[in-house]
């Protein structure tokens, strides 16, 4: 085991938590750094006034494959709080209220993914074969990432008009937060192998049954608890660099933090601030637009439902009854300017022509949740930008964040993913001083 006795890390978000539980239990203390009063970053909960409501930032959907995210929950001792499926399901709802259901239950792995799509009765039958057809090629390396866009990489490989609106487009949406016309089908062929179509586990969704900040609030306490620190509040405005390293993280209280190591998990335009000379370029970002509506009564008994041909495109049934229902709209660069107003009732008119049940029942009270920096916007042409050019840096310092090389869509598992793996850089290299 490999020791740093003073580890900075500046980010409380997943990439940070993860960081810092591994930092921790690979023997170094650790201060952990965050501007904002919570940890947990661009996936955190606050109370909703009006109805004194606990609410998350944004629905956030966990999968079985989120290893790395399970571990830190599973340290933190909050992995309780996760709904898993039974078998990965998918209730597919149209504008007129026509269901389909993904239902991969009925036999293992991942022949239960291909016998659900198999009775996916929105598809036509040479569709929901092509999709099996396309997901076969995926998973026997057939088709390598190359400068495509999603639409491109699916139209090359004949996916029917159908099956990209029904099908693709909503888990493209969901997973990559990003048009299909600009998406990097490189990202949608990692979560086809590591999640949709990887069968078992990997494939279940997962639902947190409480806040996000449930999830993760205990980690200022286990890392505490373990003699190291957290501070909250604290935005770390520069580094002291002397002979190449990192010597002292200057906070904008004016503590300087003595440093052996610093890992940032970090969104890249704050690293841009921190360390100005950081070879590294901006992404253009990409909105999700969040829809809470409280009505008062139950029509909804679906934990999830992905809309079709709608502006909804994820409708999430937070009290089990539909009473409290939050609506993702990802890749929302086209809806997050509209009007708070005129969105609440085109989300509620489209529910209402969607859902006979919901027949008398009265919206009591709505919220609009635009998170206009949501996620960055991976590009195919720019995967380089995600590479991290250490030989331009403090020697060191390691680089995380949802935005860098992790071969995965911006998101907590990435996040995570970062985080350890950053750790592991800065650790591997004290080791060689
Ligand atoms: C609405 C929404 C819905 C999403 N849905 C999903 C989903 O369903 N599934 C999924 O897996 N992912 C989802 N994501 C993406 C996911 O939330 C992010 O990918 C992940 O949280 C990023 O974690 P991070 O640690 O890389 O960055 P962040 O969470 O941004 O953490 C960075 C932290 O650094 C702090 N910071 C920045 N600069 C400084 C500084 N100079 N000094 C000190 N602190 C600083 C910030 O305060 C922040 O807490 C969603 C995101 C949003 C916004």
């Amino acid at each position: 085991m490999s020791e740093i006795n003073r580890l900075v890390i500046i980010g409380g978000g997943w990439a940070g938590i993860a960081a810092a539980v591994e930092g921790i239990e690979r023997g170094c203390h650790v201060t952990l750094v965050d501007e904002r009063q919570y940890v947990g970053g661009r996936a955190h909960s606050f109370t909703e006034k009006h109805t004194s409501t606990e609410i998350d930032n944004g629905q956030h959907l966990l999968m079985g494959c989120y290893r790395q995210t399970l571990s830190v929950l599973n340290k933190l001792n909050t992995q309780h709080l996760l709904e898993w499926q039974r078998a990965l399901r998918v209730v597919f709802v149209d504008v007129n209220g026509k269901r389909s259901i993904l239902d991969a239950s009925k036999l293992p792995g991942i022949l239960g993914i291909a016998v659900g799509i198999l009775r996916l009765q929105s598809l036509r039958l040479s569709s929901r074969i092509s999709i099996i057809r396309f997901a076969l090629m995926v998973l026997l390396n057939r088709i390598q990432p190359d400068e495509a866009t999603c639409i491109e990489l699916l139209n090359e490989h004949h996916q029917p008009s159908d099956a990209i609106n029904a099908f693709w487009k909503p888990l493209i949406l969901a997973t990559l937060n990003s048009p299909l016309e600009i998406a990097d089908s490189g990202m949608l062929i990692a979560v086809m192998k590591l999640a949709i179509f990887s069968g078992g586990e990997n494939s279940k969704l997962i639902l947190p049954a409480t806040t996000l900040g449930d999830l993760t609030s205990p980690a200022t306490a286990w890392i505490t608890n373990q003699g190291s620190t957290v501070r909250l509040k604290s935005r770390a405005e520069s580094f002291v660099i002397e002979n190449g390293r990192i010597t002292h993280v200057k906070l904008n209280d004016g503590t300087n933090i003595t440093a052996d190591a610093v890992v940032t998990c970090i969104p890249v335009h704050a690293l841009k601030r921190l360390l100005p000379s950081a070879p590294i370029s901006e992404f253009e970002v990409s909105p999700i637009v969040n829809v809470y509506l409280w009505y008062n009564g139950s029509w909804l008994d679906e934990p999830l439902v992905a809309m079709v041909g709608t502006l909804v495109q994820w409708v999430f049934n937070k009290d089990n009854q539909g009473r409290l229902v939050a609506i993702t709209i990802s890749a929302a660069a086209d809806v997050v300017g509209l009007d708070s107003n005129e969105l609440i009732t085109r989300c509620d008119e489209e529910l209402r022509n969607a859902f006979p049940t919901m027949k008398g029942i009265v919206l009591l009270h709505s919220l609009v949740l635009k998170e206009k920096t949501a996620t960055p916007l991976f590009k195919p042409n720019e995967r380089t930008k995600r590479v991290v050019d250490y030989s331009l840096l403090p020697d060191n310092i390691g680089i995380a964040g949802d935005w860098t090389d992790t071969g995965l869509p911006a998101t907590i598992e990435g996040a995570a993913r970062s985080g350890v793996a950053a750790i592991q850089r800065v650790l591997q290299n004290q080791t060689r001083q």
